[in-house]
C-alpha cells in the first residue's frame, strides 16, 4: 500500500500569502489524520519558538498520524527539530549541480559529507530521518545513486525525490523513479509540483515505478503552483489502479473547505473532485443520458467523494432536464410547455449568468400559463 505523506501544513503553508494560526494548523491536522492520512508533514521547527509549540501541541493530540518535521540539512535546523514530537525529519539539501554551485556554492562532495554527518547525528538523537533530495529532477540520476547510498549507510530510511521546479512529464518521472528503485532500498517519497500541471499524473508514475511515499496536498495547495492534490491522488490511485491508501473520500469535502477558508484561497468550481460543480450538468444529451443510466456520464460515484449529481438548468438544457427539475417542484409540464418555459431558461441564463432559482422557475411556469390561456 502507498502511503500519502501530506505536507498541507509545510509545503501548503509556505504558499505566498498563507498562513495557518495554531488553532487551524491543529484543525487541519486533526482532519487529516481522521480521514486515515498516514503521515503529515506538519511544520519547519528552526521557523521559531511558535511553530515549534504549534507542532508540539498537534503532537500532544496524540494523532495516529506519523509526524514529520521538515528542515535544511543543517545542524541548527536538526537541533530545532529534536523535542518538537516528531517521528521523523526530512532533512532537505539540493542536489542538482545548478544549485549545488549556485546555491549552496559547494560542490557535490560536499553535500555527500553533509549527508553523512547530519544524517547521523540524527540517528544519534534517534530521530527517524528522511533526506529530501532539493531539485532532484535535474540532478544528474548517477550523483542521485550516490546521494541515496550516502544517506542509507548514515542511517536514514527515507530518499524525497523533489520535482522542485515541476519540470517532470509522468513518462520521465517513471523512468527516475524506477531506476532509483533498482539500485536503493530506501523508502522513496514522490513530491511534485504543479507548475506544468503534471503534479498529480507525476505522482501516479512514481508511485507506478515503485515509489512507497507520496507528498499531497489538499486542493494542491503549495509553493507556485502547488503540490499534488491529496484529492487527486487519492482518486487516482483507486480508479486507475486499484491501490488503495486507507483514506476515507467522503471526507474530501469537508477537509478541502476547511483548507480552502484557512488558506484564503477559494476553490475553483472546476477543480477535480472538490470543486463546486464538477457534478454538475446542464447539456441536454448529458443530462438525458443520466436519467436513462448513471454509468452513461458518470466516471466515478460522486458519493465517493462525499457529493452528489446535481441537474442544473441553463443555455444547454433541453426540455427532458426541465420536465425532470419542474417535476422535483411538484409541477408536471407537457412536452409543449417544457420546449416554451425552456426558451425563457435559455434567456435567463444568457442574461444573468446563473442558472435559474426555484423561485424564477414557478414564475416562468405561471407567466408560460397565462399566456397560454390568453393565446
Ligand atoms: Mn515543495
Amino acid at each position: 500500500m502507498v502511503i500519502i505523506n501530506d505536507v498541507t501544513l509545510r509545503d501548503g503553508e509556505q504558499t505566498a500569502g498563507v498562513a495557518f494560526n495554531a488553532e487551524e494548523k491543529i484543525a487541519i491536522a486533526c482532519a487529516l489524520s481522521a480521514s486515515g492520512v498516514r503521515e503529515l508533514e506538519v511544520g519547519i521547527p528552526i521557523l521559531g519558538p511558535e511553530e515549534r509549540e504549534i507542532i508540539r501541541a498537534i503532537a500532544g493530540l496524540g494523532l495516529s498520524s506519523k509526524l514529520m518535521v521538515w528542515g535544511r540539512m543543517r545542524q541548527e535546523d536538526l537541533l530545532a527539530s529534536l523535542g518538537c514530537g516528531a517521528d521523523i525529519v526530512n532533512l532537505s539539501i539540493p542536489v542538482s549541480d545548478i544549485q549545488i554551485e549556485h546555491k549552496l556554492c559547494r560542490d557535490r562532495n560536499w553535500v555527500l559529507r553533509a549527508i553523512t554527518r547530519h544524517v547521523r547525528e540524527a540517528r544519534e538523537y534517534g530521530m527517524e530521518v528522511s533526506v529530501g533530495g532539493e531539485d532532484a529532477s535535474r540532478a544528474d540520476p548517477d550523483f542521485l545513486f550516490r546521494v541515496m547510498e550516502t544517506a542509507q549507510e548514515a542511517g536514514a530510511r527515507r530518499f524525497r525525490f523533489a520535482d522542485t521546479l515541476g519540470l517532470l512529464d509522468p513518462f520521465h518521472t517513471f523512468d527516475r523513479i524506477r531506476r532509483l528503485r533498482e539500485a536503493s532500498d530506501l523508502e522513496i517519497e514522490m513530491h511534485a509540483h504543479d507548475d506544468l500541471g503534471l503534479a498529480a499524473a507525476n505522482t501516479l508514475a512514481a508511485v507506478l515505478a515503485g515509489a512507497s511515499h507520496a507528498n499531497t496536498t489538499v486542493n494542491g495547495l503549495g509553493e507556485r503552483a502547488g503540490n499534488a492534490p491529496l484529492e487527486e491522488v487519492v482518486m487516482g490511485l483507486r480508479h486507475l489502479y486499484g491501490m488503495e491508501t486507507g483514506i476515507d473520500a467522503r471526507r474530501f469535502p469537508e477537509i478541502s473547505a476547511l483548507v480552502s477558508e484557512a488558506s484564503g484561497r477559494p476553490i475553483p468550481a472546476n477543480k477535480s473532485i472538490v470543486g463546486d460543480s464538477v457534478f454538475s450538468h446542464e447539456a441536454g444529451i448529458h443530462v438525458d443520458g443520466l436519467l436513462k443510466n448513471l454509468s452513461n456520464y458518470q466516471n466515478f460515484d460522486p458519493a465517493e467523494v462525499g457529493r452528489e449529481h446535481r441537474l442544473v438548468l441553463g443555455k444547454h438544457s433541453g426540455s427532458k432536464s426541465v420536465m425532470e427539475a419542474y417535476s422535483r417542484l411538484g409541477i408536471t409540464l407537457t412536452e409543449f410547455e417544457a420546449k416554451s418555459i425552456l426558451q425563457r431558461i435559455r434567456d435567463h441564463a444568457v442574461l444573468h449568468k446563473k442558472t435559474p432559482a426555484s423561485q424564477d422557475l414557478e414564475r416562468f411556469y405561471l407567466e408560460a400559463s397565462s399566456c397560454m390561456m390568453v393565446s
